[in-house]
């Protein structure tokens, strides 16, 4: 029964996910976890060893069941990082200088386990070994088990949700973000985060409500709380009474049939009043997201987040591995064009089967992160070049180069490129010579450098999550700044203006894939601008298409003339706003 004595509050967040969800809360606090220290009475030491031998006992379970679950889902491959988890487990050295440090300490078994997991980790985390360094990993995340164990806490994860539940959480990595199951999960509120973090991207992607920003949720609910998530206004309503329940009903309806339409449009072109066909397509991280493009007619996908395809794996993919990943998408897409981007680590997506290739940084945003790290790294970045050049052999692939900072950058980048075009022909593999290269604009050096870029890669790509957050100092994941996330703000209307002259003077085609092209408010304006074509989350893709159908050019041109002589970004938001309302109406 769904209590509702309980008296409602309401949490002001930010709209991050459209959609309505209500059910109960699924609290996912990945907290560190507090081991506390005591003395161990003589008279209770052997029972405090045999409370270790079996917390390891049960941990040793705990492993083999996730390892089944594994093997059935995903494959025997992915399951064998387990067998590496197992054998942690009958590490006699760290067992035995545990029960060492307890003896000679009389400290309880935590303690006493958690620094020697610590002295293990670190010890391996120094050494110049991929191999043994990824031990590391493996003694933190068993380490973890056992001190859950110990403690009496389970590990939570958010695979382990499989009821339909709202996931409230303080934040949400990449990773995990990407093994949230679609089918569980109702809505998901984040206390940190932005509308451009990338748990909201996915969400977004499934099409699952969210709202985030909302700063203390985690502490004002409790598992099984009913709450209710309005991923359009960006509130979250704890014990949502019957007439607020009755109210969002209503709006809910009024969406649906809203939604219903845009979908009647999925066969319609993306064309203006006054004749002009914009292309739009689809930003994905996934190759199962292949179908989630045709569903929503996208003209190819103008942003592949290779990425994730990093993040979701425990090894570095090897070529080959890449190259298939690639091919499905491309030949399952062929003869639309796919953007593919080569890898953008570090900053909010660090890489956790490798932590050391980016290392602990004081500036993650600002540090070894995207094309700064391949270019270091020849070897692994060449990888990626030549399974993206075989992927074009297939269909149409366009590669993108993320964080271009500059010119020299994309000359390195191009004759590592060269290089891998080169080993590809001595191999007589397969690869389209004529594949385009773009660079993301998304830095504001690279952005202010567009006359010098443009000579030397066939598209710009603009990247306006990254932009707009390094243009004001903004960190993309941090809610309490995020009001200074602007799109509508002169500056970043002008810097966008001088990339799309940039680009332009030499014919480039400048699209943008950043989240602002795939919001129905500020895809007029863009387009208004100049931006030849938007890319966005497959799901946006109906709302956009709603709003090009229903303007004429000539007017959004108008309108992003007005606003470029605004001075007062609130004055811009309200043009960009009325411009929607008379084209578009909900209910
Ligand atoms: C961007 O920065 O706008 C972008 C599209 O890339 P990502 O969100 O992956 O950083
Ligand atoms: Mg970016």
């Amino acid at each position: 029964m769904e209590p509702t004595a309980k008296s409602e509050i309401t949490l002001q967040g930010i709209a991050a996910s459209r959609g309505i969800a209500h059910g109960q809360v699924f609290l996912y606090l990945q907290s560190e976890l507090e081991i506390p220290q005591y003395t161990v009475d003589p008279d209770k030491r052997s029972a405090e060893i045999a409370r270790f031998e079996q917390a390891l006992l049960v941990t040793r379970q705990q492993i083999s069941q996730i390892q089944d679950l594994v093997t059935k889902n995903l494959g025997p491959e992915e399951a064998l990082i387990f067998d590496a988890h197992q054998l942690v487990l009958e590490d006699q050295a760290l067992i035995g200088e545990t029960i060492r440090d307890f003896e000679k300490s009389g400290l309880n078994i935590e303690t006493c386990f958690n620094a020697v997991a610590q002295r293990y980790i670190q010890a391996f985390a120094e050494i110049d070994d991929e191999y043994l360094r990824e031990r590391a990993a493996d003694i933190k995340d068993v380490a973890k088990r056992v001190l859950h164990v110990l403690l009496g806490q389970s590990a939570l994860s958010l695979s382990d949700l499989v009821e339909k539940r709202i996931i409230v959480a303080r934040d949400i990595s990449p990773s995990e973000a990407a093994s949230i199951d679609r089918s569980a999960a109702l809505g998901i509120v984040t206390d940190a985060g932005s509308r451009t973090s990338h748990a909201v991207i996915v969400a977004r992607s499934m099409k699952i409500p969210a709202v985030v920003g909302t700063t203390d949720l985690t502490t004002q609910v409790q598992n099984g709380d009913w709450v209710l998530v309005d991923g359009y206004e960006g509130c979250v309503i704890i014990n949502p009474t019957e007439q607020t329940l009755l109210r969002y009903g209503k709006i809910q309806k009024a969406q649906e049939s809203f939604e219903s339409r845009l979908l009647a449009l999925n066969e319609l072109a993306a064309e203006t009043l006054d004749g002009v066909t914009v292309p739009l397509r689809a930003n994905i991280e996934k190759p199962d997201e292949v179908g989630l493009v045709r569903q929503y007619r996208a003209s190819g996908v103008g942003l592949y987040r290779t990425e994730f395809l990093f993040l979701s794996a425990e090894k570095m993919p090897t070529e080959d591995q890449q190259y298939a990943a690639y091919k499905e998408i491309v030949a399952g897409l062929a003869p639309a064009p796919v953007t593919i981007r080569t890898l953008d680590v570090g900053g909010d997506k660090p890489l956790p089967g490798d932590p050391h290739l980016v290392g602990p940084e004081t500036n993650p945003f600002l540090g070894f992160r995207a094309i700064r790290l391949c270019l270091e790294h020849p070897e692994m970045f060449k990888n990626q070049l030549r399974a993206i050049l075989r992927a074009s052999a297939h269909g149409t692939v366009e590669l993108l180069y993320p964080m271009i900072s500059g010119p020299e950058e994309l000359d390195r980048a191009n004759a590592l490129l060269a290089e891998a075009r080169a080993e590809l022909a001595q191999r007589g593999q397969a690869f389209d010579p004529a594949m385009r290269v773009g660079a993301m604009i998304e830095i504001p050096s690279a952005a202010l450098a567009g006359d010098l870029l443009a000579g030397k890669c066939d598209f710009f790509s603009i990247g306006t999550n990254d932009l707009i957050q390094y243009l004001f100092a903004i960190d993309r994941g941090n809610s309490r700044i995020s009001h200074l996330y602007d799109p509508t703000h002169p500056v970043v209307l002008r810097v966008l203006k001088q990339i799309l002259s940039a680009g332009h003077e030499h014919k480039l085609k400048v699209s943008v894939c950043g989240e602002m092209a795939g919001d129905a408010l500020y895809a007029p304006l863009l387009l208004g601008l100049g931006v030849d074509e938007l890319s966005m989350t497959p799901t946006l893709l109906p709302a956009v298409k709603y709003i090009i159908r229903a303007m004429k050019m000539s007017d959004a041109r108008a309108l992003a003339a007005e606003a470029l002589r605004q001075t007062d970004p609130k004055k811009t938001a309200t043009l960009v706003e009325a411009f929607y309302r008379e084209r578009v109406k909900v209910d």
